[in-house]
């Protein structure tokens, strides 16, 4: 039996990124399923920073992470965790309205530029001619996900933590104040506190251990790549997307990544991409912009994993001593992870509340139990 005093089930982004601020104040150990780290959504992702998903409270996650993002720790990593990239929300004349509400809200949070068809046209050339009203965020971020889990990582380790791989949990128990894991290959580990960051699986985590669910929905999301019409700056790019969730678009690796912005509900599970979303992309890609699609490069899925009111849940468990849920990021986890492990530790460690612009209570996984039961 190996003890630590906190036990983290989840080596994604969530579980990461909160074993290395945990790391600080108590010996961490991280369980993941897999033999490699951000494996499931937190590897599959569109990886930027941005204030056109979700609402004020993700926003105000989003804006509490920037700074992390910007000026990460020292030693932290040795390649920047991300580079500016414009982000463009763009509307055709019937659309205006949601515009300008998205516009307003964004406002709260970030330097917003309006566009008329001309400066749309401009920041993103490839766009066709219904776009005609545009918002612009010139500092957008586009992350790079392996910097910012290995960083996390690299936390982790430098402060006595440690991450033990290819251990997926297969029960959970609690006996004289610990939780005792076991994993598919027999190890056993036990803490005092057990952190839930087990993503799309989360749910089943807290069934194996007899805790009240959150109710979890995971959905699959789907990208494609493909090349980019010849003589196009893609350096230049935006990270493009319809006003409505129909298409995003962005530079990727010297191509043109692009995703329908699909929700498709799913189990928890090795998402893989379906034919049907894949058509999606590309038609919606061609209908869109003057792109045309011969070839698609690459394609995957990953799972968003959602709450009923689309806020993540973390916190202890108001029924199950020292099980603490760190879950419901969505389409979100990346960008809110540096004010989501603060937070998380704050609450774990009794320290102050990290983000003054969020109340606690908006976070707190009680709001669920009686519903999921
Ligand atoms: C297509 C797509 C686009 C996205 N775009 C963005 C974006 O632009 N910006 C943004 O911020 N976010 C984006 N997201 C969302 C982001 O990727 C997720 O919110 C985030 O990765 C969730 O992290 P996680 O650690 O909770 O989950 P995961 O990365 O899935 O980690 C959970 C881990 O738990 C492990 N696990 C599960 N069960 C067990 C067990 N029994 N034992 C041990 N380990 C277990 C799994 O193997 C997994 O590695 C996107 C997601 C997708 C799919």
């Amino acid at each position: 039996m190996t003890s630590a005093d906190i036990l983290i089930i989840g080596g994604g982004i969530a579980g990461l990124s909160a074993a290395a601020a945990l790391s600080n104040d108590a010996y961490v150990i991280v369980l993941e399923a897999e033999e490699q780290i951000g494996f499931h959504s937190s590897g599959r992702s569109a990886t930027m920073v941005h204030y056109a998903l979700g609402d004020r409270l993700v926003r105000a996650l989003t804006l509490a992470s920037r700074p992390f993002f910007e000026n990460p720790p020292d030693g932290f990593s040795d390649a920047p965790l991300g580079h500016r990239m414009p982000v463009l929300v763009h509307a055709r004349e019937d659309e205006r309205p949601d515009l300008d509400a998205l516009e307003a809200e964004i406002s709260l949070f970030a330097t917003v530029e309006r566009l008329d068809t001309v400066g749309v046209h401009t920041l993103c050339p490839l766009l066709n001619d219904e776009a005609v009203h545009g918002i612009a965020d010139r500092n957008g971020i586009r992350l790079d996900p392996h910097a910012l889990l290995q960083g996390n990582l690299k936390q982790l380790k430098t402060r006595g933590g440690a991450l033990v791989p290819g251990q997926r949990v297969a029960s959970v128990s609690r006996a004289a104040g610990v939780w005792k894991l076991t994993s598919e290959k027999g190890q056993s580990f036990s803490a005092p506190i057990l952190v839930n960051a087990a993503g799309s699986w989360a749910d089943e985590i807290a069934l194996l251990a007899g805790v009240w669910r959150v109710g979890l929905q995971p959905k699959r999301r789907t990208i494609i790549t493909f090349d980019a019409p010849p003589g196009t700056d893609l350096r230049a790019l935006p990270f493009a997307k319809t006003i409505g969730d129909e298409l995003y678009f962005a530079p990727e690796s010297g191509r043109l990544f692009a995703s329908p912005m699909d929700e498709v509900r799913s189990d928890p599970c090795d998402a893989q991409p379906d034919e049907y979303e894949v058509a999606l992309a590309a038609s919606r890609m061609e209908e869109r912009t003057s792109v045309k699609i011969k070839r698609i490069h690459s394609r995957w899925a990953g799972l968003r994993t959602f709450t009923s009111d689309k806020h993540p849940a973390v916190g202890f468990a108001p029924n199950a001593e020292g099980f603490f849920w760190l879950v419901g990021q969505g389409g979100f986890g990346l960008q809110t992870s540096p004010a989501m492990a603060a937070i998380a530790a704050s609450l774990i460690t009794r320290g102050a509340w990290p983000v003054p612009e969020v109340a606690p209570d908006a976070l707190n996984p009680a709001r669920f139990f009686g519903k999921a039961a």
